[in-house]
């Protein structure tokens, strides 16, 4: 197949790409003194009598691995120059670098090439044996557990911004009662004011793993109003379907 021009730029890139990885391997394993005596234990490398007999070179291996990260920044961005929209967001600018690169280009390098936080680049890697950009797992979770801004401030109307369990206005937060029902447009009737405290413990004592201790909305309801709406769900079958 004859590739165009815009391929075959790519196509450079990415063999430019392979050849600096390859570079800062063998960097990685050579040793301080810079002699190439492979077959030496590694601690001898650093004994004196080594060092007296010529292994140090004096050659700055710390000075090729910075040039070998400027030369990998230097691609990326001639990547994000030519294939990204100036407008595109930084995850549909990461995720194209790590499809196109095949690789977990690291965190620090990817926030500078595309200008975002290290804290957002770190949200992503590439799957080599499933060849997929994936976001992590850890990152799928907190991202999940935020309700969409609009949605919230109308809960947090409903619920006087009070949490449903205690009354506090400690720290309130928008908790959804069932985690799983998160992928799908987002209900009021699952989403309810928790103050920090009863919210560490309806995810029974850790937030960030995502995981609640009820196992059902009608559960959720009562543990956090156990005399008032629980009694009335009891009491009236119909309006179950309301909260289930
Ligand atoms: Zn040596
Ligand atoms: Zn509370
Ligand atoms: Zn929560």
């Amino acid at each position: 197949m004859e590739l165009g021009d815009s391929q075959r730029w790519l196509t450079e890139l990415r063999n430019r790409h392979a050849a600096l990885l390859k570079q800062r391997r063998e960097v990685r394993f050579r040793p301080s003194c810079g002699c190439n005596n492979q077959k030496r234990q590694d601690n001898d490398h650093g004994s004196a009598r080594h060092r007296r007999d010529g292994g140090e070179t004096g050659y700055d291996f710390g000075g090729e691995r910075d040039w070998i990260e400027n030369e990998l920044v230097g691609v990326y961005t001639e990547y994000v120059g030519r294939a990204c929209d100036p407008d595109e967001t930084y995850q549909a600018q990461i995720k194209k670098l790590l499809l196109v690169f095949e690789y977990s280009i690291p965190s620090r390098i990817l926030a500078e090439v595309v200008g975002c936080s290290a804290g957002h680049a770190r949200r992503f890697e590439w799957d080599a044996e499933q060849q997929i950009v994936r976001e992590k797992q850890w990152s799928r979770k907190q991202r999940e557990h935020q309700a969409p801004p609009a949605l919230a401030k109308r809960v947090r109307e409903r619920d006087d911004d009070r949490c449903v369990r205690c009354e506090s206005t400690e720290q309130t937060v928008v908790h959804h009662i069932d985690p799983a029902r998160q992928d799908g447009p987002a209900v009021m009737e699952n989403l309810a004011v928790l103050c920090n405290r009863c919210h560490v413990i309806a995810h029974g004592g850790a937030v960030n793993t995502g995981e609640v201790i009820h196992g059902s909305t009608r559960q959720f309801w009562a543990w956090a109003e156990p005399d008032a709406r629980w009694s009335a769900l009891n009491n009236e079958q119909t309006t179950f379907d309301v909260f289930r």
